[in-house]
């Protein structure tokens, strides 16, 4: 291995006490975000005003970071672009995949997707009244599904629930071989796992920046388009910031060449800051020690639950291959015991009905956090320290 993960977690401000393991929702604070963003508030904000875009490259920030993102999901250079957030991104991607394949009406997703991919599906699909169809079926029927009628195929490469993986370059092929198109979502995917989107040939893919990447909350999401497609693909959010030449104040809309036209409005520059910050933290990692590291931290949390805590069942795949970088299981108690966790400092979190997640990231978790954590857990179960009102109280996000 030539990824040192002890110098990686230096970088990050881990709470004193905290074992979190769920950097699957919210990544931690890199260390030197801090400073980046103090100084981009007071140097830059403060100190050049208007003129920042230009002296400080704030306008060019988007795809700057664009290329820090590319080589961690196996794009080139030039062909990712980042900004608002991952919900829009799908609607972008996907109105441009169906125009790519105008003379089909199926968009096959799966009920493994997360709900917001498929609302915003079906959203397109209402507003665009061209009897589009959005078929999701199981996961594991995803492959039987591909058939001659499907425009464009929209998948999670990993299950938000339960961090099951698809096999993105088996299905992209078997997709484009029945003359789909082929659409990823790396939300669960970028940071987590190694990615080559390239060499899955997929016309698009969009992921976030706040989750495995921890660019933090609200940081913006990433788009790309294959190389071939980007001067053609019409975007169909057509803002100022994807035109052509946007200071030419132009009352007709000509997008710009490139990934560029997938931009559409001012970048929430305060947040690239931060993300900037939390993306410079891959130089040095290889994607396949990650992977490595993350396989054996999660194989380790299953077997030290599993000797620990009979009364839990695993909700994610067993092979290591099979899964992203995060865990699940499944009790009928489990909301009040994440609650109890977390009011130990072991935070993972909670998906309804029964899911308890925790999510490894090796940038910063450790082998010696994974035992402690099951340690924990096993203490909370033995004694139903979990069997208090207050574990029992549902916030608005769990
Ligand atoms: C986290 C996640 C989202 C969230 O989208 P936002 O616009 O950032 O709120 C969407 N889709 C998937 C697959 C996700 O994992």
């Amino acid at each position: 291995m030539t990824t040192d993960f002890t110098k990686t977690r230096e970088l990050f401000h881990i709470p004193e006490g905290m074992i979190y393991l769920d950097g699957n929702s919210l990544g931690p604070l890199p260390k030197a975000a801090k400073a980046r963003v103090a100084s981009m508030m007071a140097d830059e904000w403060g100190e050049l005003l208007i003129t920042g875009w230009n002296k400080a490259a704030w306008m060019a920030q988007a795809n700057t970071l664009g290329d820090m993102i590319a080589p961690l999901i196996g794009a080139p250079a030039g062909s990712v672009t980042i900004g608002d957030t991952l919900t829009i991104k799908v609607f972008q991607a996907l109105a441009a995949a169906l125009e790519l394949n105008p003379n089909r009406k199926v968009v096959l997703s799966d009920n493994g997707n997360f709900p917001a991919d498929l609302y915003m599906a079906r959203g397109l699909i209402d507003s665009l009244k061209q009897g589009h169809e959005l078929r999701v079926v199981n996961p594991e029927d995803v492959a039987a599904n591909i058939g001659p009628d499907v425009a464009v195929l929209m998948l999670t490469e990993v299950d938000y629930r339960t961090g099951r993986k698809h096999d993105m370059a088996a299905l992209s092929k078997a997709a484009h071989d029945a003359g789909a198109v082929v659409m990823w979502d790396l939300a669960h995917s970028a940071g987590a796992l190694p990615v080559d989107i390239a060499g899955c040939n997929a016309e698009f893919a969009v992921g976030c920046t706040y989750k495995y990447l921890n660019g933090g909350p609200g940081a913006p999401a990433f788009i790309y388009v294959r190389p071939d497609l980007a001067n053609t693909v019409r975007p169909a959010l057509s803002g100022w910031l994807g035109h052509a030449a946007p200071f030419d104040f132009d009352l007709d809309y000509r997008p710009a060449a490139g990934i560029s036209r997938m931009r559409i409005g001012t970048p929430p520059v305060i947040q690239m800051a931060a993300l900037e910050t939390a993306l410079a933290a891959w130089q040095g990692v290889d994607m396949h020690d990650l992977r490595a590291q993350s396989i054996a931290l999660a194989d380790l949390f299953i077997a030290e639950v599993e000797r620990q805590c009979p009364d839990l069942t695993l909700a994610s795949p067993r092979n290591g291959a099979e899964r992203g970088s995060q865990v699940s299981f499944a009790y009928e108690n489990g909301f009040a015991t994440m609650q109890a966790l977390i009011a130990r400092g072991v935070i993972g979190d909670f998906r309804a009905p029964d899911k308890m997640r925790f999510g490894f990231a090796p940038l910063y978790n450790t082998a010696d956090e994974v035992r402690r954590a099951a340690a924990i857990l096993a203490e909370i179960l033995q004694t139903r320290a979990w069997d208090r009102p207050e574990f029992k109280q549902r916030g608005a996000v769990t």
